[in-house]
């Protein structure tokens, strides 16, 4: 795992979470809604949880929607916002509209194109440094009255922050719902206070647990969630036999990740950063992205030199580095929205490196990485290495 750098489109399974995962497995295998003891035994291991994931949220449990992770989450708050208004306060406008920033993640901006018509689409620009843009925001909330307003905590393929608690307070001010996918903030920066959104979207496989569960926070009152339709699982708003086991080991890797953050935050800055300088003087031809915004620890988006960024991965992959292009979930449909957004000119798009590291990812492994793109850049332009490092004793550059 050392020269994992892709952890913003997935995570290795925490040995925290695999361990809950195979107890839960064998002691919580019934079906959380059967009558006999063992299956409340299933439903109180359930609940447990529930409880958990709303105490660091701060919110209550029964806001807590457990599903398959944060497509599902995002498709859903759009389905329910296209079905009508949250509170009822806003059902007089005749054309009511939702703004989406333009920096989501396709889980949020296909379900909202598809669920509502271009008159009723508002999307909030990004600056250039990758943060939504507040005045833009204020003046849609003056004149336009969206009934829900969806911007994501943490972006996935700069690491930038967005200023979601600010956000929050300013459509509650004006009755907007507020819907804050969290995929990507959720195990990297404390989750605390995240729960007073009226929508939050998780996904374990962000941050050390298993694929394929997640949870949507819904607020109480107003209009029920009413997503899958079957049985009366989740209180009626998404039916299907909870996945108990993938429910434990996600909770399992949160706690971990929230015990991480507490005491080890800073220094992973700093190991980021470090990795960051020492890119800079090996090869000051690299362009970093969005450098001066508030971001990520884990996320460093680089521009690198000719020739095209899938040549430079396939050269790192080859030495044992693992990197992306950007987003995994922008790959097949090309280059980056999310970077045209920011106003990053088409002729860079093509040259993006997303390097984004994780739990295990030590200083070294960071160090290890500069030094690797450094040496593969010696091998593209024909010159040299003049490093010393492990990966400069693997010699020059390598063909693909
Ligand atoms: N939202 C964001 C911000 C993401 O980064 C991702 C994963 N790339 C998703 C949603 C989709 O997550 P999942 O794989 O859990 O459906």
């Amino acid at each position: 795992m050392r020269g994992f750098f892709d952890c913003n489109a997935t995570t290795p399974l925490h040995p925290a979470a695999r361990t809950a995962w195979l107890e839960a497995s064998d002691r919580f295998w019934h079906n959380p809604s059967g009558l006999y003891r063992e299956a409340a035994a299933a439903k109180h291991a359930l609940e447990d949880a529930r409880e958990q994931v709303a105490d660091w949220l701060d919110c209550g449990a029964e806001e807590i929607v457990f599903l398959s992770g944060a497509t599902e989450a995002n498709n859903a708050v759009m389905r329910h916002w296209a079905s009508g208004p949250q509170s009822g306060s806003l059902t007089e406008s005749p054309h009511p509209v939702v703004a989406v920033s333009a920096l989501e993640h396709p889980s949020v901006t296909e379900p909202a194109a598809k669920e509502f018509p271009p008159d009723r689409l508002r999307v909030i620009p990004s600056g250039p440094d990758g943060v939504m843009e507040w005045e833009a925001l204020r003046s849609m909330l003056q004149n336009d009255r969206p009934w829900g307003v969806s911007v994501m905590a943490a972006n996935n393929e700069t690491g930038v922050l967005q200023p979601w608690p600010r956000i929050r307070e300013l459509c509650q001010e004006s009755g907007a719902a507020f819907h804050c996918d969290a995929a990507q903030w959720i195990g990297k920066k404390p989750a605390a206070g995240l729960g007073r959104c009226d929508f939050v979207t998780g996904s374990a496989h962000k941050f050390g647990g298993p694929k394929g569960i997640g949870f949507l926070k819904t607020p109480t009152g107003g209009r029920p969630l009413r997503w899958l339709r079957g049985g009366p699982q989740e209180e009626r708003r998404r039916a299907g036999t909870e996945n108990v086991p993938a429910v434990l080991a996600m909770v399992a890797a949160w706690s971990a990740a929230e015990k991480d953050l507490a005491e080890r935050e800073p220094s992973r800055v700093e190991a980021r950063n470090t990795f960051e300088s020492r890119l800079q003087a090996l090869l000051p031809e690299v362009e970093m992205i969005a450098a001066n915004s508030p971001r990520l620890w884990n996320t460093s988006l680089i521009v690198v030199p000719p020739p095209s960024n899938l040549k430079w991965l396939a050269r790192l992959s080859t030495r044992g580095f693992q990197v992306s292009t950007g987003s995994a979930c922008s790959q097949g449909g090309g280059a980056s929205e999310v970077l045209r957004a920011m106003g990053v000119p088409e002729g860079k798009l093509s040259q993006v490196l997303r390097l984004s590291g994780g739990w295990e990812t030590t200083p070294e492994d960071w160090l290890a990485l500069a030094d690797a793109i450094a040496e593969v850049a010696g091998g593209m332009d024909g010159r040299p290495s003049e490093l010393s490092g492990p990966a400069g004793r693997m010699g020059g550059g390598i063909g693909i």
